[in-house]
């Protein structure tokens, strides 16, 4: 039976060679493509909110009616001792900043910054970083006392609206108004109607507060 074997043999070997040319083949093919770093792409299919998007949408929450029942929030005890020193380490050049008896800005490295750059990157509907460029001895080297970081929304007309000095709680703000919620989660998630929190919502996103709104 040597022409069987033969033939079994070419079989094996024609199975092999097309195997291997499609895993190359697969191997050739570009990656997709990814947003640049530092900037959420949203999580909406239709690309970023314009400006006049999110006016509307401003304006649909001023017209809305306040939650019935609102969240009076937990009782907490907290025992840890607030952080003295803390290092700032810059994820742009990757320079070491030191701080201590800067009781606000240790608690900003310390606790709120690992949580703000997770949620601006999560925030749905819009395109924002955040600037940090203040808290980097290398990066700023002229820095305020208090230095803060800083909330950049990219509108899709180009423009940018800056503020300075935002913390944890704006985030929640803008992810529960984006999200459509009709409560703000505060400290200790003792909610708020989130209609209180219109004008600065409107700073945030660089959007008019309509004129007359109820807060
Ligand atoms: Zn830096």
């Amino acid at each position: 039976m040597p022409y069987g074997l033969l033939a079994l043999l070419l079989l094996a070997v024609a199975l092999f060679l097309a195997l291997r040319s499609r895993t190359r083949a697969q191997a050739a093919a570009p990656p997709p493509p990814s947003p640049p770093p530092g900037v959420s792409s949203g999580a909406m299919s239709g690309g970023p909110l314009s400006r006049d998007e999110l006016a509307a949408k401003l304006r649909r929450l001023s017209e809305s009616k306040p939650p019935a029942q609102l969240n009076p929030g937990a009782m907490c005890y907290s025992t840890a001792r607030p952080p003295e020193t803390a290092e700032y380490l810059c994820p742009r050049c990757g320079a070491r900043t030191h701080y201590s008896k800067n009781t606000v800005v240790v608690r900003l490295i310390q606790r709120e910054l690992p949580s703000m750059r997770e949620a601006v990157k999560a925030l749905p509907g819009i395109e924002a970083s955040l600037e940090e460029s203040e808290l980097c001895s290398k990066c700023q080297p002229d820095r305020p006392a208090v230095p803060l970081p800083t909330l950049a929304v990219h509108h899709p007309d180009g423009s940018v609206t800056r503020t300075r000095g935002v913390g944890m709680d704006d985030l929640k703000l803008l992810k529960e108004f984006l999200e459509g919620k009709p409560a703000h989660a505060g400290g200790r998630d003792a909610e708020t109607s989130l209609k209180k929190h219109l004008s600065r919502i409107g700073e945030l996103l660089g959007v008019q507060v309509p004129e007359g709104a109820q807060e």
